[in-house]
């Protein structure tokens, strides 16, 4: 067993005895069913060395950290024209807070909180059928994982599509704005069902390779997106991916990072390692508490903190 299979093993053993596991996401009526005890971790290093451990093969709804590829696609459709739309500066707010869209005249504070999400779905779905931006943003997430079979949890995408009306309300108030250019049922459709998209923490983490080697699939040499670009996205991880917990996630783990509801968390250790782990309690924040753990222990071992400091431990 490698040092890192040795330390991934370690970790889930450590947590599958928590019992502080936070709330699973009920306000999506069909993530409210997930179990609380599930937990899976796979890191994959720069060489494509897979570490995986607990339920790594489990398919869970990856909800927000779709928004990682949906920001990649529109960067690659509009370049940094997207940054009319939205900014990239931390909200301070929930998710799916409505108010700093107020004072801010309908443009969302980045591309993670749910209204910059919206807007970023909106400028993929502009010239397309809602059907076909669907297919463009799933085909693209199962090509920079390299595995056709990721599909999206269709009764995830109704459940939201039933009870969104926070979503509804942002995207009309951005509509009013002229931020949205679409029907916003269209925009919202398109938003739900990337949220619903299905995946393992071994497909996430190969998903994510790109963004941790500088834009580069380093399976096939194959250039996703440019240098800068991946670098750009990760710093937006790093202060927006977390909501209101950022500065938290960045403080105790140090790595650029995305959550989701479903309780998934997608992290880069640049240049080293592309990490994905699940765990579906929430924290207060409605960022997956035992997967914040999970990954501060992960950052401290290997000496992968963005800012430092500690010694690998194995
Ligand atoms: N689909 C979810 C929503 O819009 C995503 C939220 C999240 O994962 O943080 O509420």
């Amino acid at each position: 067993m490698t040092a890192l299979e040795n330390i991934v093993n370690e970790i889930a053993a450590e947590m599958r005895l928590r019992t502080d596991r936070g709330e699973v996401a009920s306000y999506i009526p069909e993530l409210a069913g997930v179990h609380p005890s599930a937990f899976g971790l796979v890191v994959i290093d720069a060489e494509g060395k897979v570490a995986a451990a607990g339920d790594c093969d489990t398919p869970f709804s990856i909800q927000s950290i779709s928004k990682i590829f949906t920001l990649t696609l529109a960067l690659g459709k509009a370049g940094d024209r997207l940054w009319k739309r939205v900014g990239r500066e931390p909200s301070g707010s929930a998710f799916n807070s409505i108010v700093q869209l107020e004072y801010e005249r309908g443009v969302p504070r980045n591309p993670f909180i749910n209204a910059g999400a919206i807007a970023v779905t909106d400028l993929i779905l502009s010239g397309h059928q809602p059907r076909e931006a669907i297919g463009e943003i799933l085909r693209f997430v199962q090509f920079v994982a390299d595995d056709s079979t990721i599909a999206i949890d269709e009764a995830v995408a109704a459940s939201e599509q039933r009870t969104g009306f926070r979503n509804t309300a942002l995207a009309n108030y951005m509509k009013s704005f002229g931020v949205i250019d679409n029907p916003v049922h269209y925009t919202l459709g398109v938003y739900f069902h990337h949220c619903a998209i299905a995946m393992s923490c071994r497909q996430l983490a190969m998903a994510g390779r790109y963004l941790a080697h500088g834009g580069i699939n380093p399976a096939t040499g194959y250039s996703v997106i440019q240098a800068e670009r991946a670098r750009r996205i990760n710093a937006v991880m790093l202060t927006c991916g977390h909501y209101d917990g950022s500065g938290e996630f960045a403080y105790r783990v140090g790595l650029p990072g995305k959550s989701g509801v479903g309780g998934g968390i997608y992290a880069v250790a640049p240049g080293k390692a592309s990490i994905a782990v699940w765990s579906p309690g929430l924290d207060a924040n409605g960022n997956s508490r035992l997967g914040r753990v999970a990954l501060e222990i992960l950052a401290k071992r290997t000496g992968w903190s963005i800012f430092g400091g500690d010694r690998p431990s194995a």
